[in-house]
């Protein structure tokens, strides 16, 4: 039977595993690398744009790439207790796979600042969850403190593991496409994912796999830029929850993929993420979290001449050039941030011709 098991069955030969190591997986991985025709008629000139949608995994987000290493490396361990900090997503993926391994999980949110669904798939797989009265940094920074006693293991991206499992990402893209893509703009938080995604590319192309390598657009949120401004940011603010993050932990992954590849690093507003996001529901039927929308209101950025960079790689973008963006979870995590908005609703009796009066028709 040719059943797909998820990333480590897939990529054992680029992932620091073995026969020893138990392999715990939801069969993650394997994402829909969908064509988005009305985002390439924008860029023009053949160029090509796809999404890569990451909200299908199974906890939502790409976060299962990397906790499927996390949690296979921390059972060959032999760890009973898995600890993670999280704005949301790192916490429903790691409580989904240690319930899959047996283990317990313990969460550290900051307080008010996560999206409900992301809580309630927490709570429903069974982590033990600690709110606290700070941010994601020092919820992180707890976690450090926690994991070095020794009884849990740290499965945030300072866990070298998850990194290695979040490379298939690339490693998709360019099976699906035959080749890396010219450009690639994805949202950075705490700066993982850009760093998996290089590595991917990196091995890939050194193992043959594809011809070239994509320049890496990264985009943070304006309240939320530290690799922006080239200093932590001590008090974070964005609705993009899931990169309200000050201090990365993998702030040189993300400077070496930008630099290495002649990328770039730029910022946008709430305002901008917030009507990328409803853009690409209402224009390509992909409804991603605010965050996920940070790499579409980038690429809008991009190609806007009055409000991009100077040194954006996309004023020099070649003719039939193919762009991948990551939209990086599913919009149904915070249903919230869309019903809070003013969307126009309409109200009727129970009645056919009283709907049709409504209507306007
Ligand atoms: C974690 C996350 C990010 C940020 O990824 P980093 O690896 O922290 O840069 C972006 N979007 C979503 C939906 C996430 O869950």
């Amino acid at each position: 039977m040719n059943h797909d098991q998820g990333v480590i069955s897939r990529y054992r030969d680029y992932l620091p595993v073995s026969e020893a190591t138990p392999v715990v997986s939801l069969n993650e991985g394997s994402t829909p690398l969908v064509h988005a025709p009305r985002l390439s008629a924008k860029l023009g000139q053949d160029c090509q744009v796809y999404v890569k949608y990451e909200g299908l995994n199974p906890t939502g987000s790409f976060k299962d790439r990397g906790m499927t290493m996390a949690i296979s490396k921390a059972a060959e361990a032999g760890v009973k207790a898995v600890i993670c900090a999280s704005t949301g997503n790192t916490s429903a993926s790691a409580a989904a796979y240690a319930a899959r391994a047996g283990m317990d999980c313990v969460v550290i949110l900051p307080a008010g600042k996560i999206a409900k669904g992301k809580l309630a798939q927490a709570l429903v797989y069974g982590a033990k969850v600690v709110e606290i009265d700070g941010n994601f940094d020092d919820a992180l920074e707890l976690v450090r403190e926690i994991g070095a006693l020794d009884n849990f293991e740290v499965v945030n991206s300072i866990n070298p593991f998850r990194i290695e499992g979040q490379k298939s990402a690339s490693c998709e893209i360019i099976e699906t496409l035959g080749n890396a893509p010219d450009l690639h703009v994805l949202p950075v938080g705490n700066a993982g994912n850009i760093t998996a995604y290089w590595k991917g590319y990196t091995e890939f192309h050194a193992a043959g796999k594809c011809q070239s390598l994509p320049k890496m657009v990264g985009f943070q949120a304006a309240g939320s830029a530290p690799l922006y401004h080239g200093a932590p940011v001590t008090n974070p603010e964005t609705i993009a929850t899931a990169i309200r993050i000050g201090n990365p932990a993998s702030w040189d992954g993300a400077m070496t993929a930008i630099n290495d590849s002649g990328g770039h690093l730029d910022i946008v507003t709430d305002e901008e993420i917030l009507e990328a996001q409803r853009w690409l529901a209402s224009n390509e039927g992909l409804f991603v979290e605010p965050a996920s929308a940070a790499s579409i209101a980038g690429l809008f950025k991009c190609l806007d001449k009055d409000r991009r960079c100077e040194k954006c790689p996309f004023a020099v973008v070649k003719p039939g050039s193919t762009v991948v963006c990551t939209v990086t979870g599913h919009g149904l995590k915070d249903s919230e941030i869309i019903l809070k908005a003013e969307f126009p609703m309409f109200k009727a009796k129970t009645d056919k011709d009283d709907v049709l009066r409504q209507l306007g028709l």
